[in-house]
């Protein structure tokens, strides 16, 4: 049992996406369950629709949860902000037990403390001021109703403990820090403890999660020490950062999923890309499915090395992987809602393409595997104007036709020979060669208007993919067949 853990401060971004998969293939590899509890204990951070947004997009890139806020679960609720109880009682245990301490420092005191570390060039850390009240004083500051927090006694001697990705790893915490607060004072838990008794309750077996985390897990194994549970393994994932080296940056927007969703990336092509670049995979060959990485995972084979991000290469992630689904329902889903976002609200333009993409644009794509090819990098290309060819039959008069070249008549019927005679599967290479042994035959019409007139037969506009891309994505049939309604 393995969990995805975000706090809802924002939309998903690539970093999270990732420390999601991970856990999804490590899940299903071992069929396990994979789990998203939404960590929304600093009120002061979470967004509205936040963790309504992550589940969202996790379930658009095709690794959703099999327990979660919104599908529920045996061991639920999902959602911190809504397990407080057991909080509580899980710091009223450690009370008794002495692991944890009542504090009754003032934010004032705190802040001084701070300040004066900073002025000595120290790290600020808690004093432990509190550890050392005696119950009688505590039972006295209760009694005037003083405020405190809880805070967890780290004790020294932190045990070395064996991460799946680092090895053996330890951290005197104890001697670096002061003793966290677990629970604050209006009983909500921090991280920390909310973290280890939820893992807990929850029967995670594994914790695998982003690197930065990897110097809490000796406080955490503290903690599972104190209330004397069994701790799951943990596994750290190293970085992820641009292939320059840098962080990615969350500024820039564009490592939101929303972003990719906007621009027509597959799903497919966006957790192959990023898994591409980091390790645990038997290789790294562009192209692979969910199914092929589940297979290849072993948690055995990521390294520590961190993970470079070449977004640059998504196009290319994204053509293979369109190639590879195309006739697929799935596919066809995709296409529907993307051209119904790129032609936005209006009613009757979102009508008239959902039929065209559902009678007979896709059809065409399942016809012919090599629509995307070419410039065609991104589903929401597919569904550009200049490809509008591929879903819409053009509506051209043969007057039109014939105003760009009196031989209209004749270059069609060649072409349509040309078209019936061809033996295999059409080329870009193959068809220039094709059509510039037309123009020797035609020798009353200039290549660039014959290439006027066939771009208009086919595709009723100006501009766009070349000719020959345009014959070999909509295949010799579909180019007869709008050549020959034209002209008949
Ligand atoms: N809520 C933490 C985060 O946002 C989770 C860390 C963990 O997986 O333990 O990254």
């Amino acid at each position: 049992r393995v969990r995805f853990a975000p706090s809802p401060t924002g939309f998903l971004h690539l970093g999270g996406l990732r420390t999601a998969l991970y856990n999804y293939i490590f899940a299903r590899k071992h069929q396990g369950a994979f789990i998203l509890r939404v960590e929304d204990t600093d009120q002061s951070r979470v967004v509205a629709g936040a963790a309504e947004g992550i589940e969202d997009m996790l379930n658009w890139a095709g690794i959703p949860p099999d327990e979660s806020p919104r599908e529920g679960g045996p061991v639920g609720p999902y959602q911190q902000s809504c397990r407080l109880e057991l909080y509580k009682k899980a710091s009223e245990a450690l009370l008794e037990r002495g692991a944890a301490y009542r504090c009754f420092c003032t934010p004032r005191r705190l802040e001084l403390l701070k300040k004066e570390a900073l002025r000595n060039r120290q790290t600020p850390r808690y004093d432990n001021r509190c550890r050392h009240l005696s119950p009688r004083q505590v039972a006295e500051k209760l009694s005037q109703g003083s405020d405190y927090v809880v805070r967890f006694q780290l004790k020294e001697g932190a045990e070395p403990f064996h991460d799946l990705v680092y090895g053996w790893s330890k951290h005197e915490v104890a001697a670096v820090e002061g003793d966290p607060v677990i629970l604050k004072g209006d009983d909500f838990p921090t991280y920390h403890l909310a973290s280890v008794v939820d893992d807990h309750h929850m029967g995670i077996s594994h914790v695998l999660r982003g690197t930065e985390w990897l110097t809490s897990t000796s406080k955490h194994l503290l903690l599972y020490r104190a209330f004397g549970w069994d701790p799951p393994r943990f596994g750290h994932l190293p970085l992820l950062l641009n292939k320059d080296g840098s962080k990615l940056s969350k500024r820039q927007g564009d490592v939101f999923l929303g972003h990719f969703v906007q621009d027509g990336c597959l799903p497919e092509a966006l957790l192959d890309i990023i898994t591409n670049c980091g390790s645990g995979f038997a290789g790294n060959q562009m192209g692979r499915t969910l199914e092929e990485l589940i297979s290849e995972f072993d948690v055995g084979r990521i390294t520590t090395h961190s993970a470079l991000l070449d977004l640059d290469k998504l196009p290319e992630f994204n053509r293979i992987h369109l190639l590879r689904q195309v006739g697929d329902e799935g596919l066809r889903g995709q296409l529907v809602t993307v051209s119904a976002r790129a032609v936005g609200n209006d009613p009757f333009a979102t009508l008239s393409l959902r039929l065209s993409l559902l009678s007979m644009g896709c059809l065409a794509l399942t016809v012919h595997p090599s629509v995307p090819q070419g410039h065609i990098s991104s589903l929401k290309n597919l569904v550009a104007p200049e490809y509008s060819y591929l879903w819409v039959k053009p509506s051209v008069s043969r007057e039109q036709l014939q105003s760009v070249s009196a031989e209209a008549d004749e270059i069609g019927k060649r072409v349509i020979g040309l078209m019936e005679g061809q033996m295999g599967a059409l080329t870009t290479e193959g068809l220039n060669e094709d059509l510039r042994g037309l123009e020797e035959q035609m020798r009353g019409t200039k290549y660039s208007s014959m290439m006027k007139l066939l771009r208009l037969a086919l595709s009723g506009q100006q501009h766009g993919p070349s000719v020959a891309e345009m014959m070999v994505s909509l295949g010799p049939r579909e180019v007869c067949e709008r050549i020959r309604k034209v002209l008949s």
